[in-house]
């Protein structure tokens, strides 16, 4: 055993050192098998100071740590290099709930505590913990903090950025930064915990945060919308933000070729009406108080947009198994459309005014240097985050279209950029985008993450090969 893993086992001890080459493979495999990496060995601290003193450890014998969580992360952020020289750092023995403070609706956890978890401890508590996302019961609230992960809570909560108020640290030397504050004011200089949020295990390793928690939501009422077009659901927005405010928790646009591919795929699906229209929205309102408000809300709403001719259509759940069946809808496109055969996914944002312009001129490029490709359009439109994903010609060879993808990701990326969006609205850089953002961010705004980067992690140990 070389050096550095003699040392690292000596703090760890055995239940905390994986080596075998067999037993590495899956924690240096990505969620989607895109990117395979080889471990040196996978390292599991159970505390902050095990952290710190395995960091230290790497800090002095300049190893590679790649932080790692639930590793569902979409852009290959979370798998090591091929060189075998690298560790993986995984947090998921750091899983307890350190406190929930009801008073001050934070809630302190260690980064290895699985989403899914912590939505159900703060709920005990009869709080709620907003961030959700399909992956939440393998994410961990380390790896969600530092892809600053979105989800279907955006447009009432914010991102996980917005949902933290403090963190603990191991920087790349092995200090310990103990931010770990509970206030919602603080202007004391830098707001150094925004940093590592985002930052892709960079910068150095989250061992916990202190959470935003909200009061639990008592009822809900959730529909869709049959609409002609994204311009409609952009009017169907503000005049439903009009009339309910915050109640508003989430907003998904979906064409109706998205809907074909569910329904095609997952036989269980049903159509949300008897007609076919060319788009939807599912809304969902929710409210602290119990009863039927929200229901009656999004009845007048709904009605009034139907009146206006905003809307074709509109079915407003009735039980609580028809909302599961209406989310079911938005949440198996991904599936449908991977049943569907080859695609090229965009994980984009674009703010929320010039999505419908942002689809019509980007379909026509495509259509054009793309005869034949089949635009799978649907997200997050409350929050402006669109999944512009292409999937591939009827009939075409899987892999005449698999080389087109970088063509593609051109005319989608640049399309955004015209419209001033961003290439990575939820998902990160990782390996993935790493080459690509160079295109789309200006040297100037490079050239200062880089030097936050060297600031923090002059050797450049965290997460080599990532982001930058
Ligand atoms: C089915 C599915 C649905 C998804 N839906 C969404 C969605 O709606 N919205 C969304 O935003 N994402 C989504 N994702 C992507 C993914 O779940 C999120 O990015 C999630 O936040 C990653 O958490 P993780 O614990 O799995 O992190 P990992 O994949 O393990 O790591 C992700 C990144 O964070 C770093 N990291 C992990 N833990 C730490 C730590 N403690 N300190 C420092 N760095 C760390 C890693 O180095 C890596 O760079 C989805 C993924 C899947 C598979």
């Amino acid at each position: 055993m070389s050096d550095i893993l003699e040392s690292i086992r000596s703090i760890v001890g055995a239940a905390g050192l994986i080596s075998s080459a067999e037993e590495t493979a899956q924690y240096a495999t990505d969620w989607r098998k895109r990117y395979r990496g080889s471990a040196m060995a996978v390292v599991k601290p159970a505390s902050t100071a095990e952290v710190a003193a395995v960091v230290r450890a790497c800090h002095e014998s300049r190893t590679g740590v790649v932080p790692q969580g639930g590793n569902t992360g979409l852009c290959g952020a979370a798998t090591p290099d091929s060189s075998g020289s690298q560790i993986v750092l995984n947090l998921s023995r750091m899983n307890r709930v350190r406190a929930i403070d009801a008073h001050n609706n934070t809630m302190t956890a260690e980064a290895g505590c699985v989403l899914g978890n912590l939505q159900k401890e703060a709920e005990k508590a009869g709080r709620l913990f907003p961030l959700s996302l399909a992956s939440e019961g393998s994410c961990e609230i380390g790896g969600n903090l530092s892809t600053n992960a979105g989800g279907t809570g955006v447009l009432r909560y914010g991102n996980t950025r917005e949902l933290v108020l403090g963190l603990e640290v191991v920087l790349p030397s092995g200090e310990i930064w103990d931010g770990l504050r509970g206030l919602r004011k603080d202007n004391t200089g830098y707001d150094l915990k925004q940093l590592f949020v985002g930052a892709e295990g960079t910068l150095g390793v989250v061992t916990a945060a202190v959470l935003k928690l909200f009061p639990l939501p008592r009822s809900r009422a959730t529909a869709v919308a049959a609409l002609q077009g994204p311009d409609r659901a952009l009017d169907l927005l503000k005049g439903t933000l009009d009339a309910c405010g915050e109640r508003l928790t989430g907003f998904e646009l979906f064409s109706d070729f998205c809907l074909s591919l569910v329904l095609k795929h997952f036989p269980d699906a049903s159509a949300p009406f008897a007609k076919r229209f060319p788009h939807y929205v599912l809304m969902e309102l929710s409210d602290t108080r119990p009863g039927d408000a929200v229901a009656s809300l999004a009845e007048s709403v709904l009605g009034a947009a139907l009146e206006n001719g905003e809307i074709l259509d509109a079915a407003i759940a009735q039980s609580n198994a028809q909302a599961k069946a209406f989310w079911k809808l938005r949440e198996l496109i991904s599936d449908a459309q991977a049943h569907e055969g080859p695609n090229v996914k965009h994980d984009v944002s674009i703010p929320i005014s010039g999505i419908p312009d942002f689809i019509r001129a980007t379909d026509a490029e495509l259509a054009r240097a793309h005869p034949g490709v089949r635009m799978v359009t649907f997200g997050h439109v409350g929050d402006g985050n669109v999944h512009y994903n292409v999937s591939a010609p009827e009939g075409i060879a899987p892999d005449v279209f698999v080389r087109q993808t970088a063509a593609i990701n051109l005319i989608v990326h640049d399309s955004v950029a015209r419209f001033r969006g961003s290439i990575s609205a939820e998902h990160g850089l990782g390996q993935s985008k790493r080459d690509e953002i160079r295109r789309y961010k200006s040297p100037l705004e490079l050239e200062l993450m880089r030097k936050i980067k060297s600031a923090l992690d002059p050797h450049g140990i965290m997460n080599p090969g990532k982001v930058l």
